[in-house]
C-alpha cells in the first residue's frame, strides 16, 4: 500500500517523469507534460489558498470532462480541501441539494455544456445556499483571477499546507450513481482512492508508456480514480476524448493519440462497436482497458478482445463506497475467465459472500451478498451516520447489495443486485442470465430485463431490446420461438419492448427503477 497523500504521490511522479505527457484534451488539442501539469496544479492550489480555502472545506466541481476538472482534482488534494463531484446532468433542485448537503463553500463550474446552462442554474439557486461563498466559472475573469492570485502567492505556503496533510484525511465526496434511488455521498480519503487507483493501474500493467483513453465521467470514480489516479500513480498519459460520451470522438481519440488502454461501461463499448464507421478506425495501439460499472456481457467482451484488439482487457467490479474496485480480472487470466467473470479479489482487500438474511458465509458456488473489507472502504456517507450504519457493520464489512457467486479458485460472478432479482411464481430469476442469453440473438444488440407485477405469478419478465440496423422485428412470440429449448420456460420473457434507448444515469448505467415504471405504463 502507498502511504502517500495524493499530492505527494503526484509530485513523485512529476520528479520521475517530468517530460512525459500527462494530460491531453483531444478536441481542443491542449496538452500538458507532467512538469507543465504540476505548474498549473500548483498555481491553482495556491490560488485557492490565497482566496481563503482551508483544509477540510468543500470545493464543488460541476462540469463535464475537461482538463480543468483534473487540475482541480490535484489542486484540492494538495491543500486538503474536500473535492465534491457534482453530476453534470443535475438540474437546479439536485444542485441545491448537494450544495447544502455537502456544505460547499466554493463551486467551480463551466459556463454551459450542451443543454446545461450551468451559470444560469447557479444564479437561480445561489441565494438559497447558505454556505456558498464563491462561484468560479472556468474560462471567465473569476477563473483568471484565481490563477492570478496563485501566481502572485507564496509557494512556501503551499508546501506548508501540503505537508500538514495525512493520508487518512477525507479528500473527496463522491455521490453514487443513483441507479437504485437518491445518490448518497461517499466520503473518501487519500489512502482510499490513491491506493485503489494504483492497484487498478498495476493490474492493467501500466507503465509510463501507457496512454489511457477516458470517456467515462470524471464525476464518477471510474474516471477520477480508475482513470486519473491510476494514470498519475504510474506516470501514464490521461487522454480526454470529449466533454461528454461520444462513440465517434472516442474511436477518433484512440486512433489519433495511439491509446494503449480504453475504458467504458458496457453500453459505451456497445455504441463504439456498432458505430457505422467502426471498421475504418485503426485501433491497433490498444492493448488493455477496463469494462465495469454494470454486468459486462460475455458477447460484448469477446468483441472487444477480437474487434478492438484489446487482448488484455480486464473487468472490474466495485462501488463508489469502496473507492471503487474490489475485484478485477488479471491480464494473464485465461480468456474465458476474463470475459465471463469479474475476476478475483484485489490486493490488500477481503471479500466474502453472505446469506442476506442470516449473515452467514454461504458455501462455495452458492449465491450470497458480496461484502468487502479493507483499506478501500469509505470513511462513511457524508453527514449521514444512520445510512452509513446500514451498510457498514461493526466488523467494518461493507454490504454491497449485490449478489455474487465464487468458484473454488476465487473467481467471482455478479449475478445481479438483490433489488433487481425477479421472483416469478416462487422461482428466483437473475435478469443478468436472461440478458446474456438475449445477446446471442442475431438481431439484438443490447438488452435489459426487469420484472413487472403480475397477478398470477407475482412478477413476469419483461425484456427491453435494441435491434441491429435493418433487423427483422422481434416480438414476444418470435423470441419465445428462439428461446424454446435453450432457456427454461419460466425464464423466457413474457413481454418484449423494442426500444431506441434505455433510461440511463450519467455514469452509463441503466435505471431499472425507471424501466419498471415505464413498462407498467406501456403494458397497461
Ligand atoms: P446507487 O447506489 O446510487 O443506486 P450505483 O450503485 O449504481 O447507484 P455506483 O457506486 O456507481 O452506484 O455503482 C456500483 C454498483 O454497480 C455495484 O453495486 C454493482 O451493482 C454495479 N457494478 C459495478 N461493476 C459491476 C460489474 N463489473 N458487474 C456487475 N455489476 C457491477
Ligand atoms: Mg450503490
Amino acid at each position: 500500500l502507498l502511504g502517500d497523500t495524493i499530492g505527494d504521490n503526484f509530485d513523485r511522479t512529476v520528479a520521475a517523469h517530468p517530460d512525459r505527457e500527462a494530460l491531453v484534451e483531444v478536441q481542443t488539442g491542449r496538452r500538458w507534460t507532467y512538469l507543465q501539469m504540476r505548474e498549473d496544479v500548483d498555481v491553482l492550489a495556491l490560488g485557492l489558498l490565497e482566496s481563503g480555502v482551508a483544509k477540510g472545506e468543500r470545493v464543488g466541481i460541476w462540469a463535464p470532462n475537461m482538463a480543468e476538472w483534473t487540475l482541480l482534482q490535484y489542486a484540492t488534494a494538495k491543500i486538503g480541501a474536500i473535492l465534491v463531484n457534482i453530476n453534470p446532468s443535475y438540474r437546479m433542485h439536485e444542485l441545491e441539494y448537494v450544495l447544502e448537503q455537502a456544505g460547499i463553500s466554493v463551486l467551480v463550474s463551466a459556463r454551459e455544456f450542451k443543454t446545461s446552462n450551468y451559470s444560469g442554474m447557479i444564479e437561480q439557486v445561489r441565494g438559497n445556499c447558505s454556505r456558498l461563498r464563491s462561484v468560479v466559472l472556468i474560462g471567465t475573469a473569476e477563473w483568471d483571477g484565481l490563477l492570478e492570485a496563485g501566481r502572485r502567492g507564496d509557494a512556501a505556503r503551499l508546501a506548508e499546507a501540503q505537508a500538514a496533510l495525512s493520508p487518512d484525511d477525507p479528500i473527496n465526496i463522491q455521490y453514487t450513481s443513483g441507479t437504485t434511488g437518491f445518490p448518497k455521498g461517499a466520503t473518501l480519503s487519500h489512502h482510499n482512492i490513491l491506493n485503489n487507483g494504483y492497484f487498478v493501474g498495476a493490474i492493467c500493467g501500466y507503465t509510463p508508456e501507457d496512454r489511457v483513453c477516458i470517456p467515462v465521467p470524471f464525476y464518477h470514480c471510474f474516471g477520477m480514480v480508475m482513470g486519473n489516479l491510476a494514470c498519475t500513480s504510474h506516470g501514464c498519459t490521461m487522454v480526454i476524448p470529449a466533454p461528454g460520451f461520444d462513440p465517434e470522438a472516442t474511436l477518433e481519440a484512440v486512433q489519433r493519440e495511439r491509446c494503449t488502454s480504453l475504458y467504458g461501461v458496457p453500453t459505451m463499448f456497445i455504441a463504439e462497436l456498432n458505430h457505422r464507421d467502426f471498421a475504418a478506425y485503426d485501433l491497433s495501439s490498444l492493448r488493455t482497458g477496463i469494462m465495469a460499472g454494470s454486468p459486462c456481457p460475455v458477447e460484448v467482451m469477446k468483441q472487444v478482445v477480437s474487434l478492438m484488439e484489446m487482448e488484455q482487457v480486464t473487468i472490474c467490479y466495485g462501488m463508489t463506497e469502496t473507492s471503487p474496485v474490489s475485484t478485477q480480472t488479471r491480464v494473464d487470466d485465461s480468456l474465458e475467465l476474463r470475459v465471463s467473470t469479474v475476476g478475483r479479489v484485489h490486493p490488500h482487500l477481503e471479500i466474502k459472500l453472505v446469506d442476506p438474511v442470516t449473515g452467514l458465509t454461504v458455501p462455495r458456488g452458492e449465491a450470497g451478498e458480496m461484502c468487502t473489507r479493507g483499506y478501500s472502504v469509505m470513511l462513511g456517507y457524508w453527514n449521514d451516520a444512520e445510512k452509513t450504519g446500514e451498510v457498514i457493520d461493526a466488523a467494518r464489512w461493507m454490504h454491497t447489495g449485490d449478489l455474487a457467486v465464487m468458484d473454488d479458485d476465487g473467481y467471482v460472478n455478479i449475478t445481479g443486485r438483490i433489488k433487481d432479482m425477479v421472483i416469478r411464481g416462487g422461482e428466483n430469476i437473475y435478469p443478468r442470465e436472461i440478458e446474456e442469453f438475449l445477446y446471442t440473438h442475431p438481431d439484438i444488440v443490447d438488452a435489459q430485463v426487469i420484472g413487472v407485477p403480475d397477478v398470477k405469478y407475482g412478477e413476469e419478465l419483461c425484456a427491453w431490446v435494441k435491434l441491429r440496423d435493418g433487423a427483422e422485428e422481434v416480438t414476444a412470440e418470435s423470441l419465445r420461438a428462439f428461446a424454446t429449448g435453450k432457456l427454461a420456460r419460466y425464464k423466457i420473457p413474457r413481454y418484449v419492448l423494442v426500444v431506441e434507448d434505455f433510461p440511463m444515469t450519467v455514469t452509463g448505467k441503466v435505471r431499472k427503477v425507471e424501466m419498471r415504471e415505464k413498462s407498467v405504463q406501456a403494458l397497461d
